[in-house]
């Protein structure tokens, strides 16, 4: 990079405080840079207002890789490039329905949305009683007699006891997840699960769910968070209601899609590779603020900053907008299978931003003994931006793959306490998401990189 001039010191015990002490002047200039003129709310501005919702195969997530291909030409990478990969085209369809249907003949609508990837109803929908369960063990015990016939309701609460929400989402994953593919195994038709959402509101969070090629594939939806609170106290009152839903959704044949990589070219290592990225690809009924277009224009705002301040990376860099993460994964595993079949290229490190664009908290490191022991020592040049944590353990769906062919992995940990309010709902939108806090997230990220790039994984 261009603040080498310390670079023969290095060995020397004066040398090591010399370099702290210029790797901290550096990122302060990355800070300066990022605060006065960062452009990441902008560019999310622009995936979000004018180019909306993007997911695989759409028309919006087409422009949203033309977008970025462009801006990271526009900003000054030594090279822009795609990496064509075909992605799954699920389509929701006109906007669900689904309703208590009384004996009384009255009814009360209900806030739904299909899960992604999910199958439609029949035309007429569907109509049947509800079972509801709070576990795996509770289906179990009912067993396929009790249940065949019925729509199954997951009403399992994102645990509040878990401090970092992400525990709360990935204890409650299974129901979403294999639901629809369990409850279906003991003849239920149809399946509606409490919405994966940390706070009661109205608003319906989808998601991918995934069925198994051998069992029945029924039609799912998950419910706002009040919603499941009313069809529960509904059912408590044993009265002989029966659930509606129509969901319009259906899977398309596979459309190509392409990652978006841009590259600063390292001087002196050019062959070793760091991988920096989020995922372009978001949800239909949301802007994708927080997940992930925050990951994404933190991401592009390493080549901006690094242009105006005229750092000349050791290492190559690449910013890399991932496709279909979603409901995929194909973008992250296309980039892995390159990058293992490019043997002059050795990618030590990557690190993905996709825990939405909170204050900055930590990043997880999943990484060797040694190559964790190095990374401690840089923990005190985040302390000034809001970083004081390191943890044991991080990555990005994403960036996983790579992890299995050796790649040292990071995740970005920002404050977990509102993301599962937007995730995946139409309230993940660009107000949601504070300018300062994105750019702290930005400066942290290019610190870290710069990092990585400067002093490599050995
Ligand atoms: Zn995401």
């Amino acid at each position: 990079m261009k603040y080498l001039f310390l670079t023969a010191f290095l060995l020397t015990g004066m040398g090591m405080v010399c370099a702290q002490n210029n790797d901290s002047l550096v990122i302060r200039k990355i800070a300066d840079e990022i605060l006065t003129n960062g452009q990441a709310y902008n560019n999310l501005r622009i995936l979000c207002k004018q180019i909306g919702p993007r997911l695989s195969g759409s028309a919006q997530a087409a422009r949203a890789v033309d977008f970025t291909f462009r801006k990271m030409k526009e900003m000054g990478a030594d090279t822009v490039f795609l990496q064509e990969c075909m992605v799954p085209h699920w389509v929701r369809g006109k906007k669900e329905e689904a309703r208590i249907l009384y004996p009384n003949g009255t009814n009360r609508s209900l806030k739904v949305c299909a899960l992604g990837n999910s199958v439609g109803t029949p035309e007429k929908g569907l109509t049947a009683s509800v079972i509801e369960v709070r576990s795996f063990a509770e289906l179990e015990e009912l067993g396929a007699e009790k249940i065949r016939g019925h729509i199954v309701f997951f009403n399992y609460r994102m645990n509040p006891l878990f401090v970092n929400t992400f525990r709360a989402y990935g204890d409650a994953y299974q129901y979403r997840g294999s639901g629809p593919a369990i409850a279906a195994k003991f003849g239920a038709i149809g399946v509606m699960i409490r919405s994966l959402a940390s706070n009661d509101d109205d608003h319906p969070h989808t998601g991918t769910t995934e069925y198994v090629d051998s069992i029945r594939k029924i039609p799912a939806i998950a419910l706002s968070t009040n919603d499941a609170d009313i069809l529960s106290r509904e059912l408590k009152k044993r009265i002989a209601i029966r659930v509606f839903f129509k969901t319009n959704c259906r899977m398309l044949a596979d459309v190509k899609s392409y990652n978006v990589v841009g590259e600063l070219k390292g001087t002196e290592f050019p062959n070793e590779i760091v991988t920096v990225g989020g995922h372009l690809d978001s949800w239909d009924l949301a802007e994708g603020a927080h997940d992930d277009g925050a990951g994404c224009v933190q991401s592009m705002e390493i080549i901006s900053t690094f242009k105006a301040l005229a750092i000349q990376p050791r290492r190559t860099i690449r910013v890399v907008m991932f496709m279909n993460e979603e409901n995929g994964s194909r973008g992250g595993d296309k980039y892995a299978e390159i990058a293992r079949t490019a043997e002059d290229k050795k990618f030590i490190f990557a690190l993905e931003s996709d825990a939405g664009g909170f204050t900055p908290r930590g990043f997880g490191f999943t990484a060797s003994t040694s190559q964790k022991a190095r990374i401690w020592e840089w923990k005190k040049l985040f302390e000034p931006y809001g970083i004081c944590e390191f943890y044991d353990g991080g990555d990005g769906a994403d960036i996983e793959p790579l992890g299995k062919m050796g790649t040292a992995l990071a995740g970005l940990v920002p404050d977990s306490q509102r993301y599962f309010d937007v995730h995946h709902a139409e309230t993940d939108v660009l107000e949601a998401v504070s300018v300062r806090e994105l750019k702290l997230g930005a400066i942290n990220m290019a610190a870290l990189i710069y990092l990585a790039s400067e002093y490599g994984m050995n």
